[in-house]
C-alpha cells in the first residue's frame, strides 16, 4: 500500500511541473524524464488560463491535480501519507496559483510600519498578488481539502501571498489579515521551503481530523491574528491622540512626538499617511527642531542636552550628535535655513550656530 503510493506520489511529482512547461511550448526541457515526442500535446480546454506578465496575456496551462486512485477511505490513510501528498500538492496549487494570477508588488510601507516589529525584514520578502483568483480547495486522495476561515480572503504559498480584494490603505482588517498569512510565510521558511511546509500543513490537517480549524498550523495563525489585531486597536488608538510637538520637515513630511509614551511618528503633511514609527525615545524633550528636510534636533533643556539625527530616505533616525553640556535656559530653537539654527533664551538674548553634514554645530554669529 504504502509503495504503491509513493509511485503515484513520484508520477504526480515528475508529471505536474512538466505539463507547464510542455504546454508553454519549452520542448527543449526535458528536465523531467519525457520525451520531446509527448512535448507538443496541445492543453486541454479546461486547463487552459491567461497569465498576465509585462509583455501582455500569454496562455499557460493550468495543471490540474491528477486523480489520485487510492483504493482506500481517504479517513484511513495514514498522517504521514497525508504529509507526503501535501509536500507535492502544496507546490503544485501554488504553480497553479502564479499561473491564474498577475504580477505581484511588495508590501506597501504603510503595512511594513505595523508588520515589521513582528515579522522582521520577511516583510521585505514576501510579495503580494491583490485582486487574486483563489483557490478554495485544495486535493488529496481524490478528496477536497476545503480552506477555510482567512484563507478565503488571501492564500499564502511560502513567499507569495494572495489577496482577494484590491488593496485598500485604509482598511486595517487588510493589515491584520496580512498578519494571519505572514504567519503562514514564517511557518514556511521556519520549516524550510515549500515542500516541507506543504508536508507539514497536510499532515497537519490530517492531525486535526481533516478540520480545517484544527489544525495546528491554522491556529497558531488564528491565535497570532487575534493577538496582532488587539495590538494594532492600541497603536492606532495612540497615533490618534494629539502629539506633544509636530514639527514639519519642509518637503511635506512631519515628525510628531508623543511625550508620554516616548513614541513618534513620520507622516504626510497631506493625508497623515504615516511613513515611520519611532519607539524608544526620551520623554523629556522640550523642543524639535528640523535643521535640514534629512537632519533633526531634539532639545532637552531640563537636562541641557541637545541630539541631533539624520532622517534618511526610509524615515529611519540615524545618530549623529550629542550635546551634554548645552544651557537650560534656552526658550526657543529654530531654523533659519541653510543649516543655520537659532537659539534664544529667557531674556531674548539670541546665538546662531550653522550645523555640518555630521551634525556638528559652530559658531555663525
Ligand atoms: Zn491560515
Amino acid at each position: 500500500m504504502r509503495i504503491k503510493f509513493n509511485l503515484i506520489v513520484a508520477k504526480i511529482w515528475m508529471s505536474l511541473p512538466s505539463t507547464m512547461l510542455l504546454c508553454l511550448g519549452i520542448s527543449s526541457i526535458n528536465l523531467l524524464g519525457f520525451s520531446k515526442a509527448q512535448a507538443f500535446h496541445p492543453c486541454p480546454p479546461l486547463h487552459r488560463a491567461e497569465h498576465k506578465g509585462p509583455l501582455g496575456s500569454i496562455p499557460v496551462c493550468v495543471p490540474t491535480p491528477p486523480p489520485i486512485s487510492i483504493p482506500t477511505n481517504p479517513t484511513e490513510v495514514s498522517e504521514e501519507t497525508w504529509g507526503q501528498a501535501g509536500a507535492v500538492g502544496y507546490q503544485s496549487a501554488s504553480d497553479i496559483m502564479r499561473a491564474k494570477n498577475g504580477g505581484s508588488q511588495g508590501l506597501y510601507q504603510s503595512q511594513k510600519i505595523y508588520l515589521r516589529p513582528h515579522f522582521g525584514d520577511l516583510v521585505d520578502r514576501v510579495q503580494v498578488v491583490y485582486n487574486a483568483q483563489m483557490m478554495d480547495t485544495w486535493s488529496a486522495f481524490g478528496q477536497e481539502i476545503r480552506l477555510g476561515g482567512v484563507e478565503s480572503a488571501a492564500q499564502t504559498y511560502c513567499d507569495r501571498i494572495y489577496v482577494r480584494d484590491s488593496y485598500n490603505p485604509n482598511d486595517f482588517n487588510q493589515v491584520i489579515l496580512l498578519a494571519h498569512e505572514l504567519t503562514h510565510s514564517k511557518q514556511c521558511e521556519k520549516l524550510g521551503g515549500m515542500t516541507q511546509f506543504g508536508y507539514h500543513y497536510f499532515r497537519e490537517y490530517k492531525k486535526g481530523g481533516q478540520n480545517y480549524q484544527n489544525n495546528t498550523m491554522e491556529k497558531e495563525a488564528e491565535a497570532f491574528q487575534e493577538k496582532f489585531a488587539g495590538w494594532l486597536s492600541g497603536e492606532i488608538a495612540s497615533q490618534n491622540q494629539s502629539s506633544d510637538i509636530s514639527v514639519s520637515l519642509g518637503n511635506g513630511k512631519v515628525i510628531k512626538y508623543f511625550r508620554n509614551n516616548g513614541t513618534g511618528t513620520l507622516v504626510r503633511q497631506d493625508g497623515g499617511e504615516i511613513i515611520q514609527r519611532y519607539s524608544g525615545w526620551h520623554k523629556s524633550w522640550d523642543q524639535i527642531v528640523a535643521i535640514r528636510t534629512d537632519m533633526v534636533l531634539f532639545y532637552d533643556r531640563e537636562a541641557g542636552k541637545g541630539e541631533i539625527y539624520r532622517i534618511e530616505p526610509q524615515g529611519n533616525l540615524t545618530f549623529l550628535y550629542r550635546y551634554d553640556g548645552w544651557r537650560k535656559t534656552w526658550r526657543n530653537i529654530s531654523s533659519l535655513g541653510n543649516s543655520r539654527v537659532r537659539f534664544v533664551d529667557d531674556t531674548n538674548h539670541s546665538e546662531i550656530y550653522s550645523v555640518n553634514d555630521q551634525g556638528v554645530f559652530s559658531d555663525a554669529n
